[in-house]
């Protein structure tokens, strides 16, 4: 079941965004999407609606700016594209939005959204959460990668979800598109200044792969969907604005500064493997040592590019001087950021947050090593938006079809 409170009509507070005044077609059909497709794949599915090989290229970057420049989702916008291939394209292809099934606004101004994707293939439509939270001079969307988790980590309601499937490209990059449709965020199509980027002023301005999921267990989809968000000529976002958030999938850790070139943070919460491999269990696997040599050879890592430990302070858990010290030991030589996020209780927790006095003193001994440690304020603690509480409704799916809504996803 869902953890949704229905407080967004209520809410004196929630800021007013108009949203796109495009109209919004939405998924519903089960045609090959375009969206999450590299420029090369786009390309050659202009094969499939008989676009002369000489012109492939010229139409893949028209259908490239009007995804991402201009965030359309009916090909009657593109206009120009000749009509006859608007409507060809429209017979063969989708690039619709989700359905979404659920807004909800936080006193603090944090939305969450429960997107539906349709089934693909043999599989069934499965819902995800998407959470943006705004913040002075920039907003943050933290994006899910996966309907659920394999990973049972105790202190993340996800956790609690069992695993239904892998989220394709398309699904990841829609979340990103919708919520920009959502906030206003595309220049609007129909004017001559639709055609340009904002470069200030946008509400999305970062990215965090930090929703359901881990993310590096889905690699090949995060990753292309990252190469497309972080496309000079579409939605441009700077990859030094785009964080990637894993539970500690070692052996994909070099690929991820090699192949995404993003940032990257970890979810440490705890600096001794008898901790760990209660917290983050899949520690057992991949243990604290071997974790942090890999953040060690991580490519690009320098003071201007440090990687972010994600820190949850867990009261008589995880929280005392001697660990602050520990976790000081252990990073050391590693530039780093400490993000201490005091724990978000969910309906069955087992653990409570630690005191604030706690979480200050912990936070001054790291400091005072010289690491950044700023103690994250909870947002969206009132409609379930926090740190480690998305969860869906969506039911597992068996193998089968799984298998098949994946191969549906990749084959588009
Ligand atoms: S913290 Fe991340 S990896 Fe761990 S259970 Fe939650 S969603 Fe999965």
């Amino acid at each position: 079941m869902a953890t949704t409170l229905d407080i967004a009509r209520d809410n004196p507070n929630a800021q007013t965004i108009v949203a796109s005044p495009q109209p919004i077609k939405v998924m519903s059909e089960d045609k090959p999407p375009l969206i999450g497709l590299s420029r090369e794949e786009l390309a050659e599915a202009m094969a499939l609606v008989d676009v002369p090989e000489k012109q492939r290229r010229m139409r893949a970057s028209q259908l490239w700016h009007w995804l991402y420049v201009r965030g359309v989702s009916d090909f009657s916008h593109m206009t120009n594209v000749a009509k006859d291939l608007r409507a060809r394209l429209d017979e063969v292809f989708s690039i619709a939005r989700p359905e979404m099934v659920d807004e909800q606004i936080s006193v603090d101004g944090t939305r969450k959204w429960l997107f539906r994707f349709p089934a693909r293939g043999a599989g069934r439509p499965v819902e995800v959460e998407t959470v943006y939270i705004p913040e002075e001079g920039r907003g943050t969307l933290c994006v899910s990668s996966q309907v659920g988790c394999t990973l049972t980590c105790t202190f993340c309601h996800t956790g609690t979800q069992k695993m239904v499937r892998n989220l394709t490209s398309e699904e990841i990059l829609a979340q990103v598109l919708m919520a920009r449709d959502r906030l206003g965020d595309f220049p609007d199509a129909t004017t001559p200044q639709g055609a340009i980027v904002p470069s200030e002023g946008r509400m999305v301005t970062n990215i965090v792969m930090m929703g359901m999921g881990e993310p590096l267990y889905n690699f090949e989809n995060v990753k292309k969907a990252l190469l497309i968000a972080s496309d000079g000529d579409g939605l441009s976002l700077s990859k030094r604005r785009i964080t990637l958030s894993t539970s500690g999938v070692v052996p994909e850790i070099f690929r991820t500064g090699d192949e995404i070139g993003c940032m990257l943070a970890i979810s440490l919460h705890a600096v001794r493997d008898e901790d760990r491999d209660i917290l983050v269990p899949i520690n057992k696997k991949w243990p604290i040592k071997e974790l942090l040599d890999a953040c060690r050879n991580y490519p690009g890592l320098s003071n201007a590019k440090r990687i972010t430990f994600e820190y949850v302070m867990l009261k008589d858990i995880n929280d005392s001087n001697q660990d602050a010290l520990e976790l000081v030991r252990l990073l050391k030589g590693i530039p780093a950021k400490i993000n201490l996020i005091p724990f978000n209780p969910w309906p069955g927790s087992q653990y409570a947050c630690s005191d604030w006095e706690r979480i200050e003193e912990f936070a001054d001994i790291v400091n005072r090593a010289g690491y950044a440690s700023p103690i994250r304020t909870p947002r969206g603690r009132d409609i379930f938006a926090a740190c480690g509480q998305l969860k869906s409704a969506s039911e597992r799916m068996r193998k089968k079809d799984r298998d098949a809504a994946t191969a549906a996803g990749t084959a588009a």
